[in-house]
């Protein structure tokens, strides 16, 4: 059971992220509790203040540090086994293996930034710092989102039997081969034959093949980190001749 809990100013934000899908089921199950921590339970003034204006001047409000340590360290109670993590677009890039590497741990702590961002001195009480991506987001509450989404499904249980995550994106260092379902001809695209005909050992090469050549196509940093077999060798060569004709 993994226990994520988020702390930031729009709890209700979650409702509904939780209601649905993947984190839902994985709540059902038992196999992971997540919980959204109203801040301003952690604000000591009657208004429940959590940002206040910038020293130095500029515009925009910062958070305030003294609500979020509060809150960090009502989550973490006696132990410190809480991982807590500030959502920030200044921390390391999420990928696959990051995930991998949180969906281990057995609590989490998530911060949500809002405005315009986090008093710097938040950073001394947190163990690590992810971002989605290189770009501002308005808050931290998507992007905890998309990192508590990406931790569920890999929950062993949480995916359907007619699931696998063995052949998606990033699992093998690759971008997933194409997928088709019916009809078998759309607006005058035809599903590949290949697909068609049953061969075990062809599909698995094929996919292979298309996931190496979207790969190239799309993501040749992935390529160049890959180890390389025979068989991806020889892929390779026929993707870079076909390219050619
Ligand atoms: N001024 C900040 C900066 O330039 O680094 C950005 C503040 S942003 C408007 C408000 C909050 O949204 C951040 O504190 C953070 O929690 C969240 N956020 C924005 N972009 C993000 C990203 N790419 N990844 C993770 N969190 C993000």
């Amino acid at each position: 059971m993994i226990d994520i809990r988020v702390l930031t100013i729009f709890p209700n934000i979650f409702d509904s992220f939780l209601m649905y899908g993947n984190p839902a089921r994985a709540i059902q199950m038992g196999l992971v509790k997540i919980q959204a921590v109203d801040l301003r339970q952690f604000a000591d003034d009657p208004r429940r203040t959590t940002d206040d204006y910038p020293y130095g001047g500029g515009i925009g409000m910062v958070m305030k540090p003294d609500p979020i340590v509060r809150g960090i360290r009502s989550v973490q109670g006696s132990t410190n086994e809480v991982q807590v993590i500030l959502l920030t677009p200044q921390g390391r890039q999420l990928t696959q293996q990051i995930v991998e590497e949180l969906s281990s741990k057995a609590s989490l702590l998530l911060i949500c930034g809002r405005y315009e961002g986090i008093d710097e001195r938040v950073r001394y009480f947190v163990h690590d710092e992810i971002s989605v991506g290189d770009y501002v987001l308005s808050g931290g509450e998507t992007a905890s989102m998309v990192l508590m989404d990406a931790i569920v499904r890999l929950i062993p249980g949480v995916l359907g039997s007619d699931s696998r995550i063995d052949g998606e994106s990033f699992y093998n260092g690759l971008l997933e081969y194409p997928q088709y379902t019916r009809p078998r001809e759309f607006e005058g695209y035809e599903v590949p034959s290949v697909l068609l005909e049953g061969h075990h050992e062809k599909i698995r090469r094929w996919r292979r093949k298309m996931s190496l050549k979207r790969t190239t196509k799309h993501r040749p940093d992935l390529i160049r980190s890959m180890t390389i077999d025979n068989e991806v060798k020889e892929l390779l060569q026929e993707i870079e001749s076909e390219s050619l004709i």
